[in-house]
């Protein structure tokens, strides 16, 4: 356990962020100022369980309790300062973060439930040619609580419309893999019984491919459900979508792919952008049977969200259909990911990167 001067010192004006520290942490603090320890309980409900970000809120605390928080927590918050509905009801919301950087999430109508897309980092190191963040470069990791709070906002979003949140996919800005601990954390509050108790099957993440990432997930017997960004299963038409395939190229990722799926006895997906002439014909397809053999593996295809100015096209529904019935062909298991929002700027990063005001993102 650390010590009390851990706790006090480290943080904005000597104050610490409160959904940094753990629940023992809390709880020495709460007693080393004469509070009970039963007190350390009640706050971390009022945090992970109600998603509360005010002290005031917390009613059952006494003035004395709440004030003594006051002066030694903050609330690593979120601000909205750009909301885009589309009019398929897909919502999408531009955070500012409490050092003035922006990130965004996604919310998604489905069938009576709601699908979030959160953002695990401030833009992204990885630079893949078809996405908006990668445009932006990286500024930082988003915290545990920044990341739990997108999924607090969202669940606060649809219930206002009367259905519930029930699936969370880690799909917007930034490879949640290189931000691992806090990814987990955040994973672990969200479905925790004294968190927001939701089920771990219901989470989706979605990452470029860091092998040994995908090793160590294994090893920690993980429950959520992963997605490999794929998008060709060809080295060199890869490599110039995604440069990370330089580094971890299709022969790495199968490799621990393979470890995951023995490890965990789960079937990960691939994800697989569908984009005119670059990796949408019968010869990528035959790739892409070729390299899933290799493991039990589902495939979504997603369509591409045409962004202004961007060097690739949608690709025809005759040359989708071609690529879909190949695989199908090969007894594969594909879904089709039609894309939403398609009014608004709805692809991750866009929205972010319009937003003038950020002071380390530029357009
Ligand atoms: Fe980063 Fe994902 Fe965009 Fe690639 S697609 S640049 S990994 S945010």
């Amino acid at each position: 356990m650390k010590g009390l001067d851990f706790i006090i010192m480290d943080g904005v004006n000597n104050k610490k962020n409160i959904r940094g520290i753990s629940l023992e942490e809390l709880s020495l603090l709460l007693t080393a100022h004469g509070e009970k320890a039963f007190r350390a309980k009640q706050i971390w409900q009022w945090i992970w369980q109600r998603g509360s970000t005010d002290f005031e809120q917390m009613s059952n605390l006494s003035k004395n309790t709440r004030e003594l928080l006051n002066q030694h927590f903050y609330f690593d918050c979120l601000w909205p300062v750009q909301v885009q509905t589309a009019a398929d009801g897909t919502r999408k919301t531009a955070w500012r973060l409490r050092d003035g950087f922006l990130v965004e999430s996604v919310l998604i109508p489905g069938n009576q439930r709601f699908t979030v897309c959160v953002s695990s980092q401030v833009g992204c190191k990885l630079g893949c040619k078809f996405c908006a963040t990668g445009h932006l470069g990286f500024k930082r990791d988003l915290t545990t609580g920044e990341i739990f709070e997108q999924v607090i906002q969202a669940q606060k979003a649809a219930e206002t419309q009367g259905m519930p949140l029930s699936n969370i996919v880690f799909m917007g800005m930034g490879e949640p893999l290189l931000n691992y601990e806090h990814l987990l954390q955040a994973i672990e509050r969200i479905t925790a019984e004294d968190g927001l108790a939701m089920s771990p099957y219901r989470i989706t993440v979605s990452t470029a491919g860091i092998p040994d990432k995908i090793r160590q997930l294994a090893d920690e017997k993980v429950r959520f459900n992963l997605a490999v960004s794929l998008h060709s299963a060809k080295e060199t038409v890869r490599s110039s979508l995604m440069p990370i395939n330089k580094a971890y190229p299709l022969s790495a990722i199968a490799e621990s792919l393979k470890y995951f799926v023995e490890k965990t006895g789960t079937r990960p997906t691939f994800e697989y952008l569908l984009l005119k002439d670059i990796n949408d014909s019968l010869e990528d397809a035959k790739a892409l049977a070729l390299y899933c053999r290799q493991f039990p593996i589902k495939i979504n295809l997603i369509e591409y969200n045409q962004v202004e100015g961007s060097a690739f096209s949608h690709s025809p529904e005759k040359r989708q259909e071609e690529f879909i019935k190949y695989l199908e062909g090969c007894h594969m298991v594909v879904h089709v990911r039609r894309s939403k929002g398609q009014d608004i700027d709805a692809a991750c990063g866009q929205l972010a990167g319009k937003e003038t005001k950020n002071p380390g993102l530029s357009d």
